[in-house]
């Protein structure tokens, strides 16, 4: 079980708010979202939580290390508490559900370049763009 969130918080040096924790417990919860999204879960749970309170977590924990952003090409901005792989996502082109993907290898680069041109690769990014079973379905039945 990974460190609880006050603990998480404590180990990298910030301050244990309601605000982080409450922005920490919504994308564990709905990993993926976007900012809005984000707004939407934490006002929920805390009617007085500003807007710019919001960002200003999403900001202060991704600068930390204990959030993921992640920005598929053509999509807005999502955030998730998976940290620490390089994991990979699938993104379906038609409705943009998210889903994690494991690395193909252990740990990153995880895809060997063809050729790294003497560049030293630490990561791969990859976005595997698809259609949802969801989409698919609907798809076949029209
Ligand atoms: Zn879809
Ligand atoms: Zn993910
Ligand atoms: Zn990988």
């Amino acid at each position: 079980m990974p460190p609880d969130f006050e603990t998480q918080l404590r180990a990298a040096s910030l301050r244990v708010t309601r605000p982080r924790l409450a922005v920490l417990a919504a994308l564990r919860d709905h990993p993926h979202v976007d900012t809005d999204t984000v707004i939407a879960l934490v006002r929920a749970a805390q009617p007085t939580v500003s807007h710019q309170a919001v960002y200003d977590v999403l900001r202060a924990l991704t600068d930390a290390g204990l959030v993921r952003r992640i920005q598929p090409s053509g999509a807005t901005a999502r955030y998730e508490t998976r940290v620490g792989d390089n994991h990979h996502h699938v993104v379906c082109r038609s409705c943009g559900a998210i889903a994690d993907v494991d690395c193909a290898v252990g740990h990153a680069p995880c895809l060997t370049a063809s050729d790294d041109q003497g560049f030293v690769v630490d990561e791969a990014e990859v976005v595997y763009w698809a259609t949802c079973a969801d989409c698919a379905t609907a798809r076949n039945s029209q």
